[in-house]
């Protein structure tokens, strides 16, 4: 398993040397995606655990595994919608996303160097995914006062959905492990946790398929039925712009 001491050095230049490289401009929206981000999910907590007592009933543990599934799914759902993003449509040069868009996709080419950044770098930005969703299912939870059963079931998939968003990194890296325990090796088995032979499928092809980075269930459901290239023919119908173009230009530079 990969540690500190047989990390492989980090060439200038390189989108992990980058990715080190914050400004404190960006430390600091990092920093404000986690605390906000934790200030939902203690807020959702904190509803959940009052609206217990006066929704329980034994069909309660009922709604609570569907939110959980629907939250899951939902989650994995955005990782792939991210990644997706990311590998077809933005650009590694422009825009507030150039940094995060770089180091995806020289991820294709030099798999290892995700383990060389570090956790708060990637979950402080991807907590403003994570945040923003759980915060529409906390504010949902309002709307629906008189039904505690709801109100546990919204903070519930509010804090999955937030934890699972703005983790989305660490469960890819459990994708590219070589060595895992008996515990991620279960979830893996279960559909619980990103396997690598799900995953490496996006890696070995032209990096065109199998996004979802939380467990691959969208992908095995809805990137089948062709979800990811559908939205394709629809932007490209209404943008003209080609999938993959500014890709491609940069793999063509980098393997020469
Ligand atoms: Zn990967
Ligand atoms: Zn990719």
């Amino acid at each position: 398993m990969w540690h500190p001491g047989n990390a492989p050095a980090r060439p200038a230049g390189s989108a992990a040397s980058a990715a080190h490289r914050l400004s404190a401009v960006d430390r600091a929206f990092r920093i404000l995606g986690g605390c906000l981000n934790v200030a939902v999910l203690l807020l959702a907590t904190a509803r959940l655990v009052t609206h217990l007592s006066r929704a329980w009933h034994p069909a309660l543990i009922g709604s609570c595994l569907v939110a959980f599934a629907a939250a899951t799914f939902a989650a994995d759902l955005t990782s792939g919608l991210l990644h997706w993003a990311f590998d077809t449509w933005f650009s590694t040069t422009r825009g507030a996303f150039r940094r995060m868009v770089s180091i995806v996709r020289e991820h294709h080419v030099k798999p290892d160097e995700i383990f060389t950044f570090r956790f708060a770098t990637d979950s402080g930005m991807l907590s403003w995914f994570g945040g923003s969703g759980a915060f529409v299912l906390l504010a949902l939870s309002w709307a629906v006062p008189g039904h505690p059963v709801l109100v546990v079931g919204l903070c519930l998939a509010a804090v999955v959905y937030g934890l699972d968003v703005s983790l989305m990194f660490e469960y890819h890296k459990w994708g590219h492990r070589r060595r895992r325990g008996r515990l991620p090796r279960l979830a893996q088995r279960c559909g619980l946790l990103l396997s690598p032979d799900h995953h490496l499928r996006h890696h070995r092809g032209a990096h065109d398929s199998h996004y979802c980075l939380i467990n691959g269930l969208a992908d095995r459901t809805l990137g089948e039925w062709g979800f990811f290239r559908g939205l394709e023919r629809l932007i490209t119908a209404v943008t003209g712009v080609q999938p993959r173009a500014e890709d491609h230009a940069m793999l063509a530079r980098l393997v020469r």
